[in-house]
């Protein structure tokens, strides 16, 4: 999974960041205090990403950036950044940090830098052409899905709506979207081509599909 440190001491706008970024298919892991942020940064080694507000009740997020980076050059390091305080951008990304969101941020705002800030790090992860969400694994160069090492043999409409739901994990994907990704915008059916491919798949990758859970 992709854990994202989340260090923030105002409570409203921690859960605010942490449910949007479950939302958006990251596991945040919390810290209130830079002394937190460096303990679970130790108890979860694969923690490659890291929301650092500045303002906190101990060390300030400029110096618990500068000792993440010193120790580990491929953190990936958002500060969270106020308005009022124009400098922080710059002293920010001067000790270190990658990129910066300013408060107040919505949602869509926060999970873009954080997608885009993975898509750059990126490496092995999205270069191997392999997606990982919980039992399922996509391999975008041969098209082949697996749950839980097991192969599922899907057609190519349904592997592409499987990688457009692995895409946009956690959001609610309309039929329209569906179609017009998956069969073009041109395509001249019904929405209910839809629905029928949305069963057969269900068939296939959950472990009941009437009671659909993925
Ligand atoms: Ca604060």
């Amino acid at each position: 999974m992709k854990k994202i440190l989340v260090l923030e001491d105002e409570a409203s706008i921690r859960s605010f960041v942490v449910i949007n970024l479950k939302r958006a298919g990251y596991e945040p892991i919390e810290a209130e205090t830079g002394a937190q942020a460096f303990e679970r940064i130790k108890e979860n080694p694969d923690i490659r990403v890291a929301l650092l507000d500045i303002m906190l009740p101990d060390i300030d997020g400029f110096e618990v950036c500068r000792r993440i980076r010193a120790a580990d050059p491929q953190m990936g390091i958002i500060m969270l950044t106020a308005r009022t305080q124009e400098m922080d951008k710059v002293t920010g990304l001067m000790t270190g940090a990658d990129d910066y969101v300013t408060k107040p941020f919505s949602p869509a705002e926060l999970t873009a830098r954080v997608d885009a800030l993975y898509r750059r790090m990126g490496g092995e992860h999205f270069d191997s052409g392999e997606m990982v969400q919980g039992p399922f694994k996509l391999n975008t160069r041969n098209r082949t899905l697996e749950k839980n090492g097991v192969r599922i043999k899907l057609t190519q409409v349904e592997y592409s709506i499987m990688k457009m739901f692995m895409d946009n994990p956690g959001k609610a994907l309309s039929r329209e979207d569906i179609l017009n990704t998956v069969w073009g915008r041109d395509y001249f059916g019904e929405l209910k081509i839809v629905d029928v491919n949305i069963r057969r798949l269900r068939i296939k990758i959950e472990d009941d599909s009437t009671n659909p859970t993925y």
